[in-house]
């Protein structure tokens, strides 16, 4: 493949670990801290270890797991609420982490449960921003999926503001994304966004 040409991100090879933990001792080194002291001593291979798991999502197409699904009579709302979300911020590479509400109209086709959270977590495994991540899941059930309508909400707690102290400890950030019936339909929309709030 010529070289500059963007690869299929499922197709990019495995994360470069002796890289990243060069990097880590390069940064324990530029913050004053001795990479040789004890307790520092295998950080770059755990650092690197753990890189490797929050990015599993570059290496894969999350759209894949909605391939699988089958056809059903059911055609009313799909919601799944309180998915527990781990991420981390492309601006600092620190975490965000909070909760996601999925919801689809199936059209043609309904896919398993637990399809929903690995669809999550694909694109919650690499470098990312919450509102893109909702844009992201809307679009997997709306367009990929070819569901009548999704809608997508997640609340989250960004740690690059909140353990800086650029906002209040606690903050939290709400997104939502709205496809097809509940972008059209206000009615839809209210209601499902009753239930998301209801019995927390
Ligand atoms: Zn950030």
């Amino acid at each position: 493949m010529a070289e500059g040409v963007p690869q299929e991100p499922w197709r990019r090879p495995g994360v470069d670990k002796p890289r990243i933990e060069r990097a880590v001792r390069e940064i324990l080194l530029a913050i004053g801290e001795n990479p040789e002291r004890e307790g520092l001593l295998y950080t770059p291979q755990r650092v690197a270890e753990a890189y490797e798991y929050f990015f599993a999502g570059l290496r894969e197409d999350p759209l894949k797991h909605l391939e699988v699904g089958f056809s059903e009579e059911y055609k009313g709302l799909v919601l799944v609420r309180n998915i527990d979300l781990h991420s981390l911020c492309e601006h600092h590479l620190v975490p965000f982490v909070g909760k996601a509400h999925v919801g689809y109209v199936p059209g043609e086709k309904v896919v398993g449960i637990s399809k929903i959270a690995r669809l999550m977590e694909g694109y919650a495994r690499r470098p990312q921003l919450q509102e893109r991540l909702t844009d992201q899941i809307a679009d997997g059930l709306y367009e990929h999926l070819g569901s009548k309508g999704s809608i997508v909400v997640i609340e989250a707690e960004h740690l690059c503001m909140t353990a800086r102290g650029v906002q209040k400890p606690g903050s939290i950030t709400v997104t939502s994304a709205v496809r097809g019936i509940f972008a059209e339909d206000e009615s839809q929309r209210a209601e499902v966004m009753a239930l998301i709030r209801s019995q927390r």
